[in-house]
């Protein structure tokens, strides 16, 4: 689907909808903040809906208070955008038969996403906020500050700080730009990174003092009970990115974080380059990237981690 049918739908339309996946991290709540704030400098009704909270550690990005949590939506819109989802479940609070709007339009950069929209903009973008971006430059909307700050963000924990292999060339020259538009880097990372509570410290320490490893060496996992959170004083929030501990284990070609989440399991995949982990987490119902991937799964533990480590295993090169 073309660019330019989506920017014509924006165009004749007033009234948005704008939203995200459960469990927003950085592209989402930036990509979709962004979108947000651009489009109510050129005079459009905007609301911004979400299923969970906008994580602390993104509260600092302007306009976060105007995100609201919702279940359902009694109200209707002359579309709805869903950015930085793979498939219309992971909103939450949206259902394929009941869309409070004429037209949906999906603006996404998963390889797994299902083309549930009405216009989709998909591809293999680094972030849903380089697609954004797009639209914005192209709706010769100008880039404030604030605009530039969601970018710069959402592109920046996308990357790992620029580290992973999506990082290129387009990255850079992004982040140069947002950098043009006033973002202060320092400012973020100072956000992003050292704003840690005393429970997410000590929920780190619990999860790795558990940290496992397949007697190949291959395979590293980790688990997180809900009882760690009131043990530790932390949120689910504090999660974030302990996966990429496993991971950075010399020989780990895969990481699994277990995360129980209401009597379900989430599980996380991350490769290291030579799994794809996304076809793999397709398999369990769930999507993403070929090196970070995820589902749900229900059972207990121990036949969760069976059945996924088994089929991990299966995955890895000889
Ligand atoms: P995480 O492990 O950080 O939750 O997610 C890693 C990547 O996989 C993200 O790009 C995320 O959108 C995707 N992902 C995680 N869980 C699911 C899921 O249940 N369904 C789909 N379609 N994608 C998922």
């Amino acid at each position: 689907m073309s660019i330019e049918n989506i920017l014509l739908e924006i165009k004749k339309r007033e009234t948005f909808l704008i939203t995200t996946h459960i469990n927003p991290e950085g592209d989402a709540i930036g990509s979709s903040l962004a979108l947000a704030i651009a489009l109510s400098s050129i005079g459009k009704k905007v609301s911004l809906y979400t299923s969970d909270p906008v994580p602390k550690v993104l509260s600092f990005l302007p306009h976060s208070d105007m995100i609201r949590q919702v279940k359902v939506v009694d109200e209707r819109f002359d579309a709805v955008i869903v950015v930085d989802c793979g498939d219309l479940e992971r909103v939450g609070f949206l259902r394929a038969d009941n869309i409070p709007a004429e037209i949906l339009i999906n603006i996404d950069h998963h390889i797994t996403n299902t083309g549930f929209g009405t216009l989709n903009l998909v591809t293999e973008a680094v972030a849903a906020a380089e697609l954004v971006y797009q639209i914005i430059k192209r709706l010769g909307i100008p880039v404030t500050p604030e605009i530039a700050i969601c970018i710069y963000t959402a592109v920046m924990t996308e990357t790992g700080s620029f580290r992973y292999s999506n990082t290129n060339r387009d990255t850079f020259r992004m982040a140069e730009e947002m950098v043009g538009f006033g973002v202060n880097p320092w400012e973020v990372a100072e956000h992003i990174y050292n704003r840690n509570s005393m429970g997410r410290i000590r929920l780190l320490g619990q999860i790795l003092a558990n940290l496992d490893v397949s007697d190949n060496g291959k395979i590293a996992w980790v688990i997180v009970r809900e009882q760690m959170y009131q043990d530790t004083g932390s949120t689910k929030e504090d999660v974030e990115d302990v996966i990429n501990f496993p991971r950075s284990i010399e020989g780990v070609e895969v990481a699994v974080l277990f995360r129980e989440s209401n009597h379900n399991w989430k599980i996380s995949l991350r490769s290291n380059g030579r799994v794809d982990v996304s076809a793999l987490a397709l398999e369990f119902g769930g999507g993403g990237h070929s090196m970070a991937a995820g589902f749900f799964i229900k059972g207990p533990l121990g036949d969760v981690m069976k059945k996924v480590i088994t089929r991990v295993e299966k995955t890895l090169p000889l």
